[in-house]
C-alpha cells in the first residue's frame, strides 16, 4: 500500500462481524489505511473477535441498530473513548427471499427495521458529534435491488427498505452538507456473502453471472474499495450520490 488514506481517523462499521461480509472487508481495508475501527454487531463475542482480527487497537461492541437507546449508548461510549468519530458505515442489513403476497407484518418490520430504521438511528447518533466538528462521512449500504425493482435474494420489502436508504441518504446529504458532513450510498450488485443464507447453488451462480456484463460475481473487497473512496478525502466533493458496484449488471 502506497498511501494511507485514513490515517488518524476513527470509523464505525455496523454489521461487520460477518466473516465473509461487506462490513468486515470494509473494516479491514479502513484499518489497512490507518483508521481505528469499531465493529458493531448483534453478537458481542463475534464483534470482538472480528475487531481483534484487525489488530489490538480496534474495538468490537454489541449493538442492535434497531434499538435507539442501545445505539446512543454505544456511540457515546466510542466518543468518550476516542474523542472523535470521523466515519460511519451503515452496513448492517438483512434480507428475505419472499414474494409480495408472502410478506407478513413481522417480515416487513424485520427487514425495514434493520436496513432503514437502523441506518437512521446510527446516523442520528453520529451526526450531532460530526456536525460539532464540522466533518464527517457517512456511507450507507443500499442495493441494486432498490434501483432495478428487486434483486436476486431480496423480496420487495428489501427493495423498498434499500430504496428508503437511498432517499434517506440524499435527504441527509442535503441537510448536513453545510456542516461538512457528507452522506453517500453504495449500491452493490450480487456479492457472494453469507446474506444469501445458503441459498446460492452453483447453478444459480452461473445463471446470475449471465446477467453481469463483467462475467463474475462481485467480491466484498470490490465494495470495500468503494467505501474507502467515499470515506476518504478522495471523494471530498461527493455527497448525496449512489455509487454502483455491480459489474455492469445495471447500467442506467
Ligand atoms: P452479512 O449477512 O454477511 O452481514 C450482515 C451483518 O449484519 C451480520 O453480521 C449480522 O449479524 C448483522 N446484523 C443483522 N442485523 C443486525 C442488527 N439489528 N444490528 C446490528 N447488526 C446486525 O451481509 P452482507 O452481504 O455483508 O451485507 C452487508 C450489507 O450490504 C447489507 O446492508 C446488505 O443488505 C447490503 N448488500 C449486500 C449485497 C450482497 O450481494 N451481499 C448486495 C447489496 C447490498
Amino acid at each position: 500500500m502506497s498511501t494511507a488514506l485514513l490515517q488518524g481517523k476513527f470509523a464505525v462499521v455496523t454489521g461487520a462481524a460477518s466473516k465473509r461480509g461487506l462490513g468486515k472487508a470494509t473494516a479491514r481495508l479502513f484499518a489497512e489505511h490507518g483508521a481505528t475501527v469499531a465493529i458493531l454487531d448483534l453478537d458481542e463475542a463475534a464483534a470482538k473477535e472480528a475487531a481483534a482480527d484487525l489488530g489490538p487497537q480496534h474495538v468490537g461492541m454489541a449493538c442492535n441498530v434497531t434499538d435507539l437507546e442501545g445505539v446512543k449508548k454505544v456511540f457515546e461510549a466510542l466518543v468518550a473513548k476516542w474523542g472523535q468519530i470521523d466515519i460511519l458505515v451503515n452496513n448492517a442489513g438483512i434480507t428475505q427471499p419472499l414474494k409480495t403476497l408472502e410478506i407478513a407484518p413481522a417480515n416487513y418490520d424485520a427487514v425495514l427495521d434493520v436496513n432503514l430504521r437502523g441506518t437512521l438511528y446510527c446516523s442520528q447518533a453520529a451526526i450531532p458529534h460530526m456536525r460539532s466538528r464540522k466533518q464527517g462521512k457517512i456511507v450507507n449500504l443500499s442495493s441494486v435491488s432498490a434501483q432495478r425493482g428487486g434483486g436476486i435474494f431480496g423480496g420487495p420489502h428489501y427493495s423498498a427498505a434499500k430504496a428508503g436508504v437511498l432517499g434517506l441518504t440524499k435527504a441527509m446529504a442535503r441537510e448536513f452538507a453545510p456542516d461538512n458532513v457528507r452522506v453517500n450510498a453504495i449500491c452493490p450488485g450480487f456479492i457472494a456473502t453469507d446474506i444469501t443464507g445458503g441459498l446460492l447453488t452453483p447453478e444459480k451462480l452461473e445463471e446470475i453471472k449471465l446477467g453481469i456484463p463483467m462475467g463474475r460475481a462481485g467480491t466484498a473487497d470490490d465494495v470495500a474499495g468503494c467505501a474507502l473512496f467515499l470515506a476518504s478525502d478522495l471523494s471530498a466533493y461527493v455527497t448525496g450520490s449512489e455509487v454502483d458496484v455491480n459489474g455492469g449488471s445495471l447500467i442506467h
